[in-house]
């Protein structure tokens, strides 16, 4: 993680944090249940050989013999048949039932398209795939990989899935996690990440009481939103499984007719 000198947590702590939301958001039960089961299956992935790679994502893909992306790929479509939720289970069956060219365009459809909204199940383990793969080669880069918008991520160029606040002397400071390789780096507090407006007047800020740490941040301009995590308020908190776990506030911002900027692992 090159920008921020953020923790980086183990999968290990990830489940522990994801098993400790379950009594603080009992509606998000299912979706929790496999976000712990993908991220087991990831880490399975975690001993390719692929993941010890140096360098900026795009020259990686370039300089690595494709068909070893879809072997691990189908691998880790196995491990994804154990998911606990049928139609994951059913759909990951179905995927690695597909020929290798299609396996193939799957992989290089998802690598360039990842942001896109709708997606479908086949996406989903594409992306998971990539997600495994992209915060492995994040970790071992030393520098950001391009001068991307300050917005969105400058290892591999996705937007990010959160905010967080970190404590800075008296105050906090904000950064943004990516979607994909959960790289963290700096952005400014008082400004939207889509549209990179700076009137506060139309960057209203919503937080329920029962969980005050997590803010979201919205734009009437835009009407998009990104969630927050302040460590200030939670030090607990691990921002990535925090926002998953906070599913009913998602529900509940787009019930007032915002889109989230970018969706997570799940999805959601
Ligand atoms: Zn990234
Ligand atoms: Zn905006």
């Amino acid at each position: 993680m090159p920008l921020i000198a953020a923790r980086i947590y183990s999968p290990e702590e990830c489940v522990e944090r994801a098993q400790a939301l379950l009594t603080v958001w009992p509606s998000a039960a299912e979706v929790m249940r496999s976000y712990t089961q993908l991220i087991q299956y990831q880490c399975a992935l975690l001993h390719s050989q692929l993941l010890s790679l140096k360098g900026e994502p795009g020259e990686l893909l370039e300089n690595t013999d494709f068909a070893y992306f879809v072997e691990q790929f189908q691998e880790f479509l196995k491990s994804c048949e154990h998911f606990e939720q049928q139609n994951l289970a059913q759909a990951a069956r179905a995927v690695s039932a597909k020929s290798r060219d299609y396996l193939v365009d799957v992989l290089l459809q998802s690598w360039t398209d990842s942001d896109r909204e709708e997606q479908s199940l086949e996406l989903f383990f594409a992306r998971a795939f990539w997600q495994a793969v992209l915060q492995s080669w994040a970790r071992e880069c030393d520098a950001p990989a391009s001068a991307a918008a300050p917005s969105t991520c400058p290892y591999c160029g996705r937007r990010p899935v959160c905010g967080v606040l970190r404590p800075e002397g008296d105050g906090a400071k904000r950064s943004l996690v990516c979607s994909m390789c959960s790289t963290e780096w700096p952005y400014r507090r008082l400004i939207c990440p889509n549209c990179e407006q700076e009137n506060v007047e139309q960057l209203p800020i919503y937080s329920a009481e029962q969980c005050a740490y997590i803010r979201i941040e919205a734009c009437d301009r835009c009407r998009t939103f990104i969630k927050t995590i302040d460590l200030t308020k939670d030090g607990r908190a691990i921002p990535v499984v925090d926002e998953i776990a906070s599913l009913p506030l998602t529900l509940w911002a787009e019930e007032k007719g915002y889109t989230k900027l970018q969706r997570n692992a799940l999805l959601l």
